[in-house]
């Protein structure tokens, strides 16, 4: 059997064991250290923004921004459809109820259109929604200019859900400063890894304060324990910041080396009649996380994604459309079809850093080869 091309793996330097091993030295094990201080500071030094928070995951940053937010039960939260659940979850914690709104073709995203739209309903005929929790699908920015006037005209926060868009920006700005609120993942498959982990970001310092206090158990400062709110236990460790610092050191190589790989598939691909390719807007800097194709029909992209598996080469179809999933579809959703035309004829391809031009030559072939044999 040949070697397995995995969509997207985690890609260590080495350097990681550094910091690490210093966690180690110093025997800070602990969800708390100079890592994690460290850790923290690389991404404001990164992203410009103001302050943030380390946390166990990016589902445990949203979770905490909803919270930080007030949205409570029964409260209206307009998000993305298309998305990983993770970014729905947490408005269930809450108890909250999700408004699913569709994206637009330019970048996928959620639709400033279809946005007005939902708000102007929720208004006339239920309540205002207490936030609107966006996604920069697969690394690509959302059309914020469009999307921060809607924010501002309703007076209704915004949540950058940039899980996969750390290294991204929009008009020179990185993706998770634009919005009231940015959170990041650092899961294995994410551009960068801490093994597991995640960070809230802001230019507010004080909902990162309030994320890190409430992320270590709602500790008032007493000698003893003391509790006046509902804590969570959503640190992240120091040994895990340790694997993110070394990772901070090479994020932008990551992004160039995803961003290579998207047009190594361009040139190899673009020419095919039944292949096309999204596109960066003027000002938008996507990182690629995962390069992505959308064939002409749910057949060819059914066919492309088994002649791969059968070659031992992972790919996925886009995301399934929240407001399809069982578990979300009874709530309320503002849907055109984009998203689900997408998720039927959209395929993800390999698209580590890791990646050799060796394998890709090998995608590109069996690609190819699948398409010529119809
Ligand atoms: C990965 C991901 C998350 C969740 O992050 P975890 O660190 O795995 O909890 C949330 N939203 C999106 C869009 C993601 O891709």
């Amino acid at each position: 059997m040949n070697k397995k091309i995995y969509l997207s793996s985690p890609h260590l330097t080495g350097e990681e064991q550094k910091y690490v091993d210093e966690a180690f030295d110093t025997n800070w094990v602990a969800p708390l250290g100079p890592n994690v201080d460290g850790f923290e500071q690389d991404i404001c030094n990164y992203t410009s923004a103001k302050a943030c928070s380390a946390l166990s995951a990016g589902t445990a940053a949203i979770h905490l921004a909803l919270i930080l937010l007030g949205v409570e039960e029964n409260d209206e939260v307009l998000c993305s459809t298309f998305t990983f659940s993770a970014t729905v979850n947490p408005i269930r914690y809450q108890k909250a109820i999700p408004i699913f709104v569709d994206s637009e073709r330019d970048t996928w995203n959620m639709s400033p259109k279809l946005l007005e739209e939902a708000i102007n309903d929720r208004i006339a005929y239920h309540k205002k929604p207490k936030a609107i929790l966006l996604v920069h699908l697969y690394g690509m920015p959302s059309k914020m200019d469009e999307i921060l006037a809607i924010s501002k005209k309703y007076e209704i926060p915004l949540i950058e859900d940039a899980a996969e868009a750390i290294g991204a920006s929009y008009k020179g700005k990185a993706m998770g400063t634009l919005g009231e609120i940015g959170i990041f993942s650092f899961n294995g498959n994410k551009i960068i890894t801490t093994s597991g982990g995640g960070a809230m970001i802001s230019n507010d310092p004080d909902y990162c304060k309030k994320a890190t206090f409430l992320a270590t158990q709602a500790r008032d400062a007493a000698p003893h324990y003391q509790h006046s709110q509902i804590g969570y236990n959503y640190r992240m460790s120091n040994i895990a910041a340790g694997i993110g610092r070394g990772q901070m050191e090479v994020l932008d190589d990551r992004v160039a080396a995803r961003r290579k790989n998207f047009e190594f598939y361009k040139k190899e691909l673009a020419s095919i009649k039944n292949i096309k390719f999204i596109e960066e807007p003027e000002g938008f800097y996507a990182n690629r996380w995962l390069t992505t194709i959308i064939t002409n029909s749910y057949e060819t992209r059914e066919s492309i994604r088994l002649a791969l598996e059968k070659e031992n080469i992972e790919s996925r179809p886009l995301w399934k459309p929240m407001h399809l999933q069982p578990i979300f579809q009874e709530f309320p959703a503002y849907i055109d079809g984009t998203s689900e035309d997408l998720f039927q004829r959209g395929l993800c391809l390999p698209s580590g850093s890791n990646l050799t031009e060796s394998d890709l030559e090998r995608v590109v072939f069996h690609i190819k080869s699948n398409l010529l044999s119809h």
